[in-house]
């Protein structure tokens, strides 16, 4: 992170040409903050516009998808990196809601500024908005709408409104029954298994040809080798198919592979080559008496013995990377042996399908195990390896929201309604309060209002009118109302299956809270020494690549703009 670098405290100074403190500062931090949050205010909600995002090595980004914005962006002020810090805590833990807990730290701030000017101490108002924080929390569960889990409907709805906008509508609403589909496969109970989803990129085709695969997929190119032509004569589909795991190598010990094998006489000659056949008869013998029909091997295996196999029709993959023999013991039941001297046919697996396909230029082996470990493979598509790339972060997303609404702890109208209801209720709840945290906690109400009313902004209508409508509704109790994605009208949500995990709104309103309270409470900035007190770069690593090139100017969250 930036702690103990030189550049943005020269920023700082060069900025007001004395280093900022008291009001100044925290002004200053403010102001980075809301920045920050204005940079993604026209990306929010199903008509927010894209950011072409250039790196500086070359590599150009389309996406309205704020946790990847973010993620990208050169960040040079402090204030806005700690911001930074804690709406990457949403990405990661609930895989949404990264806009809206940034837009309302920001508006959180802005209001924040007012309250200032009229004479609220910052400690004050950071109690306020804790305060506030707590009343919506509190009320969230009040505000789910019934749902039933297990209802492919209803996942694919909340997956959808998670995603709208970082895609087209097609591929919006594919990703999202694939991701619903993936979770209802592998879910048992209210429990999901997350790793028995696996995501796996295939270049080529496009993201709507991204598809799900009922089974472990085995990439030929990647992680295994075909071990013979042979095979091409095997059918490529094989059922209720016993399968041998071997972590050894399979092969014959003969006098290209064994330097030191020395024969003196043709007799000697014929002895080894007798050997060796009698080896790889012995080892094809061990695999087909034990039953198996396919054979996956860590290590290489012998081309006769692989090509006497397949005769048998049994089909050898060789070279499988060690993590996928595992999953492959996972999904099949099967026992890794080192040799095939003891394999017993209790050693192998049984999978209910083990079909070979070929996806764009990509051999693949399909193992569909038995019901109990199944596996789901998602194969990720897309025309550059970028694409897979974003397509595979925003459908880690989507399985992440998908979990969430699956093990059903409860529903929210999207669309700014829940925002709008729990802006009702904190003003409701301010009557009860004392002057100042009263006027706290009107302001986080009117903060709240910031998803709404840039919903609507970003459709395009009249910003008053929308929220003033919106009000009109909320104050008649109907909390469902929010901002229509095609019209910028108040809509009912749960009918147009705008629907949000409570856990991604929990998240947002805290991690919102928390941005905005730590910048407040700052009132200096102050340039630590680069090896002192154990705040160099390497301690503040928090595991996403905001690694900046210092020094950079012309950001409009820096200092003096
Ligand atoms: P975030 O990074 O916060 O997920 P998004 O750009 O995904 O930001 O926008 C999410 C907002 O858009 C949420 O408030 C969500 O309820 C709203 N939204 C999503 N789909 C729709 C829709 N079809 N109609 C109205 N609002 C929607
Ligand atoms: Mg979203």
């Amino acid at each position: 992170m930036t702690h103990g670098t030189p550049g943005w405290y020269g920023r700082l100074r060069s900025a007001g040409g004395e280093r900022l403190s008291g009001d100044e500062a925290r002004r200053a931090n403010l102001r980075a903050g809301r920045a920050l949050a204005g940079t993604l205010r026209t990306t929010l909600g199903p008509r927010g516009c894209d950011k072409l995002l250039v790196g500086s090595d070359g590599v150009v980004v389309v996406t309205n998808d704020g946790a990847s914005i973010l993620d990208r962006m050169e960040i040079d002020h402090p204030a806005a990196s700690l911001l930074l810090d804690v709406a990457s805590q949403q990405a990661d833990q609930v895989g949404d809601g990264t806009t809206s807990a940034v837009l309302l730290a920001g508006a959180l701030l802005g209001e924040a500024e007012s309250l200032f000017e009229r004479g609220l101490h910052p400690t004050t108002v950071g109690e306020g908005y804790w305060r506030a924080c707590d009343l919506a929390l509190d009320r969230l569960p009040e505000l789910t709408v019934e749902t039933d889990g297990g209802d492919r409907e209803r996942l694919v709805d909340v997956v959808r409104t998670a995603v709208t906008g970082k895609w087209t509508d097609r591929e919006a609403t594919h990703l999202a029954e694939l991701a619903a589909d993936a979770v209802l496969a592998v879910g048992e109970g209210d429990r999901v298994d997350r790793d028995r989803i696996v995501l796996h990129a295939v270049p080529g085709g496009s993201p709507t040809d991204t598809e799900l695969v009922d089974g472990l997929v085995v990439d030929m190119a990647e992680s295994s080798t075909t071990a013979t032509d042979r095979a091409d004569d095997l059918p490529r589909r094989l059922t209720d198919a016993r399968v041998a795991l071997v972590d050894t190598p399979l092969d014959v010990p003969t006098t290209r592979t064994t330097r030191s094998v020395a024969v003196e006489s043709v007799d000697g000659l014929e002895a080894l080559t007798t050997y060796e056949t009698d080896q790889r008869d012995r080892r094809a013998a061990a695999l087909l008496d034990a039953g198996a029909d396919v054979v996956f091997c860590q290590q290489a295996v012998d081309e006769d013995l692989a090509g006497r196999l397949a005769a048998g029709g049994v089909f050898v993959a060789e070279r499988t990377r060690q993590d996928e023999l595992y999953k492959l013991a996972r999904a099949t039941g099967a026992r890794l042996v080192a040799t095939t001297a003891d394999l017993t046919p209790t050693d192998l697996g049984r999978a209910g399908v083990v079909e070979r396909r070929t996806v764009g230029d990509r051999d693949l082996t399909v193992v569909r195990g038995n019901a109990a470990t199944e596996q789901v493979s998602v194969l990720l598509r897309g025309g550059t390896d970028h694409v897979v790339e974003e397509t595979r972060r925003v459908l880690e997303d989507c399985l992440t929201v998908a979990v969430l609404a699956y093990r059903g702890d409860g529903l929210l109208p999207g669309g700014g309604a829940t925002e709008a209801a729990l802006a009702a209720h904190l003003r409701e709840s301010a009557r009860g309060l004392g002057g100042r945290e009263a006027l706290a906690v009107e302001a986080a109400a009117t903060a709240l209002e910031v998803v709404p009313r840039t919903l609507a902004e970003n459709a395009g209508v009249p910003v008053v009118d929308a929220l003033t409508d919106l009000r009109a509704h909320h104050a008649q109790g109907r909390s469902t109302v929010g901002i229509g994605a095609a019209t910028g009208e108040a809509t009912e949500m749960v009918a147009e299956g705008v629907l949000e995990p409570l856990a991604v709104k929990r998240r947002a309103l805290a991690c919102a809270t928390e941005g905005a309270t730590l910048l407040l409470r700052i009132d200096d900035v102050v340039a630590a020494s680069a090896g002192g007190g154990g705040h160099g770069e390497e301690g503040h690593d928090h595991g996403h690549s905001h690694e900046h090139d210092h020094g950079h100017g012309g950001y409009p969250w820096a200092l003096g703009h």
